[in-house]
């Protein structure tokens, strides 16, 4: 068994073994005991549930704009439990609904301006972190997207044209088979999509690190302190075990957990997204490998699959595939999911043969929030003092900083470029109920990896058409 999988535990009246939910967890540089809990009733300015990236840049950019306000953070865990301390390490420019359906949805213009802030937030992550001083291992590598194999070309080719469309194509660039060599020697590898706007990071040492900004910054984060419920009003409350904490405002971003709560139950689908992590590499290995660009890495088969390079010479294979549970359930166990992981292994040493004989010393999981329709929702009612942002659907690093951004100008009644993005005030449809919603979502990722399985063996490109297709892609 490779760590974190094998490592998890519960130590009894210590709690949990925090370090054992990641490699980013255990490498986070720090001790993760748990802050204090919410020691009992309390009223603030602004509260917020969750202090992943979408918890955490929120209580940032209030604060940064008004370091008057009182903000607390309420978190079940500890800052970084959740995606947001166990993801693929891409900062990616890359928003969950294709810009090719963003224009059509929205239009050309709102498309632009959504993409172009996508940008902006990968920029600003960098910025922040090495402003306030926080060791995230921010990279700029940029990113390939690789057709791997024949099939996968005219997908690279459309995104370009969707680049161009919308006047975004500059330094992005489609390369050939050997160009694509030059940068990563990938068996299969016809060729890719570079694009400059991507970056890597260390996931816990950012969330990790913005916590502690935060802090810095006149903020208060409770952990091990769950919200129960909610209510919105003239003075809306979260119900925590410890009491409420009433606010002028309260914040909803707890992504793919927000399912938990019974008014939001059927707003999200929690879908399983996996990861397996190298030992670091020996420089032969790398010198067969390539990759000194360290650029982020993805294929193009609908049930995902990704590569990253992480800073100590390992290599990360990410991907789905995990099934979904039954009532939108997520516990720990599901984290792990062992034909998953053997799929990511075995894909690995398909793409890098020369990682023959390699440890894959790590293998770990997390939930990612599906929304109906694959937009992300930034929302604010004014009238009722909810905010929310959710729906990343696994592409949440750089977008959650954008939510932050947009949740701290709404609630500060801010009119600015970016609370006029289509994101804002986005209201998805809610997902059937059971056991349509189990049906629908099996129905889709089986169908989704046979498509790309065909796809990959025939040579030739899905066509598009299939259900699976119609109802699972975006
Ligand atoms: C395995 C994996 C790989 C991924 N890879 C990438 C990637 O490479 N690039 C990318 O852009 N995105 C990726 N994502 C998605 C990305 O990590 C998330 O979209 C993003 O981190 C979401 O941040 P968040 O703060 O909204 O949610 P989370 O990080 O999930 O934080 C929510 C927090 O809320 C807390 N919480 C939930 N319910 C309650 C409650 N009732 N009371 C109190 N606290 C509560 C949770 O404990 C948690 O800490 C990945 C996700 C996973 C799981």
């Amino acid at each position: 068994m490779t760590r974190a999988a094998s490592a998890r535990k519960h130590t009894g009246t210590v709690g949990k073994d925090y370090s054992s939910y990641s490699f980013w967890l255990e490498t986070a540089g720090e001790d993760l005991t748990p802050r204090p809990a919410l020691p009992g009733p309390i009223d603030c300015d602004v509260a917020i549930l969750g202090a992943g990236f979408s918890g955490l840049w929120t209580a940032y950019y209030l604060l940064r704009q008004d370091p008057s306000l009182r903000v607390v953070v309420l978190e079940a865990e500890i800052a970084g439990f959740g995606a947001s301390g166990r993801n693929g390490a891409w900062v990616t420019s890359g928003f969950p609904v294709t810009s090719g359906e963003l224009q059509r949805r929205f239009g050309r213009e709102a498309a632009r301006e959504l993409l172009i802030e996508m940008r902006n937030s990968v920029d600003e992550i960098g910025k922040v972190a090495e402003a306030e001083g926080i060791d995230a291992q921010y990279f700029r590598g940029g990113q390939l997207r690789v057709a791997h194999g024949p099939s996968q070309l005219p997908a690279i080719e459309k995104a370009y044209r969707f680049h161009q469309a919308l006047d975004l194509e500059k330094d992005v660039r489609l390369l050939d088979a050997e160009e694509t060599a030059d940068r990563i020697r990938i068996t299969g590898a016809v060729g890719a999509l570079y694009n400059p706007h991507c970056a890597t990071i260390h996931p816990a040492r950012l969330a990790r690190g913005l916590a502690r900004v935060v802090e810095r910054l006149g903020g208060e984060i409770f952990e091990q302190t769950s919200v129960i419920d909610y209510e919105g009003g003239t003075r809306p409350k979260f119900i925590t075990d410890s009491g409420e904490v009433r606010a002028g405002a309260v914040v909803l971003a707890g992504e793919a957990y927000l399912s938990r709560l019974s008014k939001l139950h059927r707003q999200v689908l929690p879908i399983y997204s996996l990861i397996v992590l190298t030992e670091p590499l020996s420089e032969e290995r790398w010198d067969a490998i390539g990759w000194e660009g360290r650029e982020c890495v993805a294929s193009n088969r609908y049930t995902v699959d990704y590569r990253s390079r992480t800073a100590d010479g390992r290599i990360l294979f990410g991907g789905r595939g995990a099934p979904y549970h039954y009532g939108s359930r997520i516990r720990d166990e599901y984290d792990l999911h062992g034909p998953t992981h053997e799929m990511l292994r075995r894909a690995g040493r398909e793409w890098f043969p020369v990682l023959e004989g390699t440890r894959f010393t790590h293998a770990w999981g997390g939930p990612i929030a599906t929304p109906r329709d694959w937009m992300t929702t930034m929302s604010y009612d004014p009238a009722q003092g909810v905010a929310t942002a959710h729906g990343y659907t696994g592409q949440g690093v750089a977008t959650a900083n954008l939510s932050g951004r947009t949740l701290a100008d709404l609630i500060l009644g801010r009119r600015t470029d970016i609370t006029n993005l289509p994101t804002v005030n986005h209201e998805s449809r809610a997902w059937e109920p059971e056991p349509l919603r189990w049906l629908g979502a099996r129905f889709v990722q089986r169908g989704l990896m046979k498509v790309d399985d065909r796809a990959e063996k025939t040579g030739k490109p899905p066509t598009g058409k299939t259900l699976a297709e119609r109802l699972g892609s975006h």
